[in-house]
């Protein structure tokens, strides 16, 4: 069950608060890290929320998912943000390009190609981010470190593409301790990642996508612009 607003407020005041402690720690602006709501799962009253307490955008992992809530929100919100922070499959990629603002979860070459040649077709730049495999994580979606250059490079030939910057999801470790030193790692990973190709492509790509509930003060330490946070804001899934 979603929280009253009043609650929902109160959690979003707390985890601002997070952050503002960690970009303390880290002698960083609390503004140039944005909270976006992960609303997957949740009915679209969850984005009500969330643009009802002033977050500008809000995560879904599931593209006709994500879609629906936005057909059904998009005339009482009309300014929220819609990102996709899940798996796209290329054959969803039209789908994906006309139903959010920007994809974070952009992986392969292949799907650069299909989602280009979808933005070109409706005359958009479509806004994507990198999604990498910092962690080297089996389980998780993610161009591996070493293909990330290509990658790059496939994104940046497409004219119709605007790429923004990475984004990455921390593996899990067996224990709590395990856990925040594999995100730490990975974190300061796609952090050395973006400060490598922006340096040979000559690119800002100012956006990292990293942190979420549990792992956000390490995201903010190693230099998140952008925190997806679910659990903490709207409950167990
Ligand atoms: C679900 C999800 C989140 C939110 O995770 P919480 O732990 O609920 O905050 C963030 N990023 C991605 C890619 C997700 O799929």
């Amino acid at each position: 069950m979603l929280p009253s607003a009043e609650e929902f407020s109160a959690r979003v005041d707390a985890i601002r608060a997070r952050i503002a402690t960690a970009c303390q720690q880290a002698g960083r602006d609390p503004a140039t890290v944005e909270l976006m709501a992960v609303t997957k799962t949740h009915p679209p009253e969850a984005a009500l929320l969330a643009a009802g307490k002033g977050l500008r955008s809000v995560g879904e992992n599931r593209v006709q998912e994500g879609a629906s809530k936005r057909a059904l929100c998009a005339a009482a919100v009309p300014g929220l943000r819609w990102e996709l922070i899940g798996h796209l499959q290329s054959n969803k990629s039209r789908l994906a390009a006309e139903n959010f603002d920007r994809l974070q979860s952009v992986d392969s070459v292949k799907l650069v190609r299909h989602l280009a040649r979808a933005a070109a077709e409706s005359n958009r730049v479509l806004a994507v981010l990198l999604q990498i495999n910092a962690g080297h994580d089996p389980a998780k979606f993610g161009a591996e470190t070493t293909d990330a250059p290509a990658l790059l490079e496939a994104a940046l030939a497409e004219p119709a593409l605007r790429v923004d910057g990475l984004m990455t999801i921390a593996p899990l470790g067996a224990t709590p301790e395990e856990t925040a030193e594999l995100a730490r790692r990975t974190f300061d990973a796609l952090r050395t990642i973006r400060d490598d190709l922006a340096a040979r492509f000559g690119r800002p790509l100012p956006e990292l996508s990293m942190g979420m509930t549990g792992d956000l003060e390490p995201a903010v330490a190693a230099g998140s612009t952008i925190v997806r946070v679910g659990t903490a804001l709207f409950g167990a899934r």
